[in-house]
């Protein structure tokens, strides 16, 4: 099915976050060498909590940004706007290097950050259209059904009660939203809705108010011990900060840390008020699914839906499609996706379609890192799920820049080792493979298998999902 296009319909142009604010023009470039305590390579939202939080903790260091485009231009200006408190990757894998206690305290902490975030952005005048409604996820046939409940029974091991997540009635489920064909809901209260790109252009004004010095328009080509090397001048600091996320591979040195994976969204236009009560929404939730396949939606704050899947999941040889531009093909699979939840979206139109890219490292866990030897750091492979994890990672990087003990710096992500992914084209296979085999699983669950198809079984064991 071919989606409905406004007129002024866009594709690409960063995302329609920006376009809704105007995409920013970058700002000044480095000009000519300098020395920092701190040099951060990379202006999202992992570069500026570093940033804000370094800068809170000790006015006096100078902490110098330096970032390709404008602060936001990556995932953070682009993403689905789920401030969740999910985890990246299984609590079991980060309890094997430490102990499940340990991986319920990180569980926690993920828990906790969506608050640190809410209340930053109140302290700092960050209207970021948030509003801490839960997350909804719905299952849509009888397989999903059973995965949802083998999931609630997974998190109950992990330490969430039912004060963090549970299984709705039908009455409780539709009463918040009425998705078609739904078979069964959890909730959780630990997700707000977002506006990415205003808590990345907020969080950027505030750290230059705190006295940050960003850099736009200024690529890192090479990181070193106490270096980074632009074509403008080298920064030279104690700490060299990497947090670049689905850009790594375009880093030397790190084409095989973390697969850039590619997530695609569209928004529609305004919806009227017949829709909404015909479907509900009145809490702003976040949305997802059970699919293997899955969808992230919310109800934006000028009523509309904005709803991403995967679309085209990978580039051979890591390449990166930098300004968002999306398939028709992803545009028209998102779209037909969505009217299936709405069919009352019929009738109105796609006004704005774009992309991203996420890091993902071969364990599919997220990692912060800081090596005090050679003061060389990183932080990110969130898989997704960066937009609170950012936060985390800052103040866990603020930790031990500062050399703090604390109970962020010994949570169990913190200097994980993971091995890269393998080189092409055993890369490509694996990726596309593992995506063919979940829209396969997908279809067949959705003609009535009863339980997980065995065909994302085999997907998860291919890429260590
Ligand atoms: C479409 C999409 C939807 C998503 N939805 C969600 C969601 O709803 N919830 C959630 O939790 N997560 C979501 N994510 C993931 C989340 O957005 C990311 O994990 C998070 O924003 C990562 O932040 P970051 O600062 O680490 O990376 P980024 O925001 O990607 O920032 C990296 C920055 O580094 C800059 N850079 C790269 N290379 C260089 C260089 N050589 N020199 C200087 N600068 C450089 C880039 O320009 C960029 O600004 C989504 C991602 C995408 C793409």
């Amino acid at each position: 099915m071919s989606a409905p296009l406004t007129p002024d319909f866009a594709n690409g142009e960063v995302s329609f976050w920006y376009r809704s604010l105007g995409v920013p023009e970058p700002g000044e470039p480095l000009d000519g060498d300098l020395q920092a305590d701190v040099a951060i390579v990379g202006a999202g939202y992992t570069g500026l909590w570093t940033a804000y939080y370094l800068k809170k903790a000790e006015p006096h260091l100078r902490v110098v940004v330096l970032e390709k485009e404008f602060a936001g231009f990556g995932a953070s200006g682009r993403n689905g706007g789920w401030l969740t408190g999910a985890l990246a990757g299984s609590p079991e894998r980060y309890a094997k290097t430490h102990s499940p206690d340990a991986a319920k305290r990180l569980q926690r902490a993920m828990f906790e950050a969506i608050d640190e975030v809410i209340r930053v952005a109140a302290a700092e005048d960050i209207e970021a259209d948030i509003v801490k409604g839960g997350l909804l996820t719905v299952a849509r046939s009888t397989a999903q059904d059973v995965r949802l409940r083998e999931e609630l029974n997974y998190q109950r091991q992990w330490g969430w009660t039912e004060a963090d997540v549970r299984l709705l009635t039908r009455g409780e489920m539709e009463s918040r939203l009425r998705v078609s064909g739904a078979t069964g809901a959890t909730w959780s209260p630990h997700c707000a809705r977002i506006q990415p790109a205003k808590l990345a252009r907020g969080l950027a004004r505030a750290v230059r108010n705190l006295g940050v010095e960003v850099y736009e328009r200024t690529p890192v080509t090479e990181i070193s011990r106490g270096r980074a090397v632009t074509p403008y001048g080298t920064v030279t600091a104690t700490y060299v900060l990497r947090c670049t996320e689905g850009f790594t591979a375009t880093i030397p040195g790190h084409h095989r840390d973390w697969l850039p994976m590619n997530s695609s969204m569209i928004v529609t236009e305004p919806l009227p008020e017949d829709v909404w009560a015909e479907i509900g929404w009145n809490g702003r939730e976040l949305l997802g699914d059970m699919a293997h396949y899955y969808m992230y939606a919310q109800r934006t704050a000028d009523d509309r839906i904005a709803f991403g899947g995967r679309g085209k999941p990978y580039l051979y040889g890591s390449r990166i499609d930098d300004r968002g531009h999306t398939p028709a093909w992803t545009i028209d699979a998102l779209w037909s996706l969505l009217t299936s939840f709405f069919p009352a979206m019929a009738g109105f139109r796609v006004a704005h379609a774009w992309s991203g890219v996420l890091g993902v490292p071969r364990d599919w866990c997220s990692t912060v890192h800081l090596d005090r030897e050679t003061g060389l750091g990183w932080a990110g492979g969130y898989t997704g799920h960066g937009v609170t994890t950012t936060n985390l990672a800052g103040r866990t990087l603020r930790d031990l820049v500062l050399r703090r003990e604390s109970e962020l710096s010994v949570l169990p992500w913190v200097d994980r080792r993971v091995r890269s992914w393998e080189p092409e084209p055993l890369r490509w296979l694996g990726v596309h493979s593992m995506y063919r085999l979940y829209r396969m699983a997908d279809a067949r669950e959705s003609r009535g298998a009863e339980r997980t198809s065995a065909l994302a079984k085999i997907a998860d064991l291919i890429t260590g999902h």
